[in-house]
Order: C-alpha cells, then structure tokens, then sequence
C-alpha cells in the first residue's frame, strides 16, 4: 500500500484530515447499522444537547507499524470498555464493545495510508466519541446520540528526547469527590482549560491537581496519571475514586512487576511525601511517560534525583520496555496486541 507524502518524524500533535471516518447514529433505542463516510463535517441543531449541556465522552488510542511491518493497536478492548463505562455514568447509551473494536479496525484500515512507518516514532492517533445530538433545552440527557471515530497521523510525542518536564500544583481542582473524574468526559477537559493556560503562562508544562475533598493527596494531571519510583525502586501510583484509569499506567504497572520484576502499589499518594520519590512520570497514550523533573509547590521546588537532563534509570527501563512491547520487539502479554493489518 502506498503511504501518504506525509515528513512523519516532523509532524506535530495537530489534527490533519484523513479519508474515512466511522459513523453511528442511535435513534428511537438502537443503534444503527453504522458506516465509513467522507463526510468530516457534522450538522445538528443549534440546540444540540452536546452543545448545551455538554453530553460527551471519547476515547484516544494508537495505531501503529510494528518492527516486522503489521499495522497494530494497543488495548483497545480496554478502550471500550472505558468508554461503556463513561456512557452509563453520562446516561448514554453504550455502543457495543464488539462494535467499537470493529469501528476502529475499519477506520485504520480505510486510513491506512496514514499509518506512519515503523521507526518514524509517529503514529494514527484514533479518537472515539459519542455525543447527545438532538434538541434539549429543558435539561436532561439526549434521546438520540452519535457514535465517531476519526483518525490523525501524529508526530512522535519527544522530538530528541524525552527531557523532563516541570509542573506545578494548582489550586484549582480537576475533579469532584463522587463527581465525574474518573470518567473520559469533554466536561473534566473544559474544568481544565484555565488551569492549563494559566501554568503555560507562569512557564510550567502541567498542572498537579490534588484530592479536591482535602488537598493533601496527588490525583493527577489534567490528562495523564502520575507514576512515582521510591528511592528502594517501587513502583507507586495514587489510587482515588476521581482518578481517569489510564491504560498506559495500568500496562506500565504489569511490566513494573512482570517484566522488571519490581514491587508496585497502588495507594493513596500524600502530597507531603512527593518530596521523598526519586523519580516521577505522568503516563498516556500520547507519550507513554513523560518524566516530570521538578514540581513547583506556590514558589517551593520539589526537585527529583533524576534530575533535568534525562528520564530516571526505573522510568526509562518502563517506558523502554512498553514501547518494546508496542512495537513488537519485546513479547506482548496475551491480548495486548490486536493485529489490524
Ligand atoms: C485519557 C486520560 C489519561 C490517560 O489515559 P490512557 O488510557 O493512558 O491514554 C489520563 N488522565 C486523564 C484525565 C485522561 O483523560
């Protein structure tokens, strides 16, 4: 197959149209039959119920070349069954997890001209979403809903490098106890979206939120979970009702102690006791790790062993090892690896 004339290694994380997008409509209690078309564009009515009250929930993975050639994604069967999870706390209905599995194989293989090579360190970022379509103004959930998918080739996430990032703790909050953090809605996006403007123009790269209830405990950023390395190597992630269940964190924390063979934990993390972690990494699909170097509490530096100039010697064995996996050179544990073409 030919690819597209695409400078992968230079492309940025910015959408660019692809051929074919996946659509779904949910009408009178079922859902369609669902279809690829060309069609990028929506039309809806002006008083949409996503437009008004913000009914919608997605979804991002990755296709990608592997070292022998296949075209691959990486868990998605936790992708949709994330997404099922969202639609039941947003009163939607949930799209079948087998569907979901088939509607991204179709749009990777209608785009796979915009797979990037293996080695570019660029992937098909796939975006899955539903969102509540027809006219709502007294409120309540949607009655009829479209299911999507659409692709973008994306560049690799470091260009020369994954050098550390420096964060800072917010005193706005992300998510509500009971509320909807654990959830991947638009909604816990739009909360964000001051914050995140407002560290960029302080110059950090990211914000920790912390427990909204009491302030003491780390959740997360506003779209990665936080792994932590303690000075006798543990692995350590914050564990919260109103934390997004990443899929990379929960990978890295199977290779932590499958592959590595290290001791991992998932508990509540106490702000207090960051200053004592000797490495500290926010994980996503986007990145798989960034290594965080320092975090800036109102003006006090928590600076990581690991230092600025490179990942910490634990967080660079997990992200090696999982890109290894992704990327067929390390043996992938049963079902990790769904084979697209
Ligand atoms: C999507 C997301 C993550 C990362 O999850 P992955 O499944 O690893 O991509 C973390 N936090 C939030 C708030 C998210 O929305």
């Amino acid at each position: 197959m030919d690819k597209k004339n695409i400078d992968w290694s230079g492309l940025g994380f910015g959408y660019i149209k692809t051929d074919k997008r996946y659509v779904s409509n949910y009408t009178k209690g079922a859902w369609d039959e669902g279809a690829l078309i060309e069609d990028d564009m929506i039309t809806m009515s002006e008083c949409a119920c996503v437009l008004q009250y913000a009914q919608t929930i997605f979804e991002g993975l990755k296709a990608y070349t592997t070292e022998k050639g296949d075209i691959v994604v990486f868990r998605p069967d936790l992708n949709a069954e994330r997404l099922a999870n969202s639609a039941r706390r947003m009163e939607m209905p949930v799209f079948p997890e087998d569907r979901f599995l088939e509607a991204v194989d179709q749009v990777v293989r209608a785009n796979a001209a915009y797979v990037p090579p293996y080695g570019t360190g660029a992937t098909l970022y796939i975006r899955p979403y539903m969102f509540g379509i027809n006219q709502v103004i007294g409120v309540k959930p949607a009655d009829d809903f479209q299911f999507r998918v659409f692709s973008t080739p994306v560049g690799p996430y470091f260009k020369g490098g994954a050098k550390p990032i420096v964060i800072k703790v917010s005193d706005l909050d992300r998510a509500a106890p009971h509320g909807t953090g654990f959830i991947k809605a638009g909604l816990n996006y739009a909360m964000s979206l001051h914050a995140i403007v407002t560290a960029h123009k302080e110059g950090f790269d990211e914000n920790m939120y912390l427990d909204a209830g009491t302030r003491t405990k780390v959740e997360e950023t506003g779209g990665a979970n936080f792994l932590f390395v303690t000075k006798d190597n543990k692995v350590v992630t914050p564990k919260s009702d109103s934390i997004l269940p990443s899929i990379t964190r929960r990978s890295l924390m199977t290779v932590a102690k499958d592959y590595l063979g290290l001791e991992v934990e998932e508990r509540e993390v106490y702000f207090d006791e960051v200053k004592d972690f000797a490495e500290c990494g926010l994980c996503g699909t986007a990145a798989v790790i960034s290594p965080v170097g320092k975090i800036n509490d109102h003006g006090k530096e928590i600076c990581f062993p690991s230092g600025m100039e490179k990942m910490g010697p634990i967080t660079q064995k997990l992200y090696d090892t999982l890109t290894g996996i992704q990327m067929g050179r390390i043996e992938a544990p049963e079902g990790w690896i769904r084979k697209i073409l």
